[in-house]
């Protein structure tokens, strides 16, 4: 799942590491134009990928 960069304009940046924490997964982004480094925290139950 893609995400935006919050620092630039650059957008559908890839993912570097991925953690499931039960029904939330955490991504680890870092984008490839300012370098830039963040994570986001999604709870699955509310993109219906829940297991
Ligand atoms: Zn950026």
């Amino acid at each position: 799942m893609t995400d935006n960069c919050p620092n630039c304009p650059l957008q559908d940046v890839e993912p570097m590491a991925e953690h499931d924490r039960g029904t939330q997964v955490s991504h680890l982004y870092r984008c490839a134009g300012c370098g830039h480094v963040w994570s986001t925290n999604r709870d699955l139950n509310a993109y219906g990928e829940a297991a």
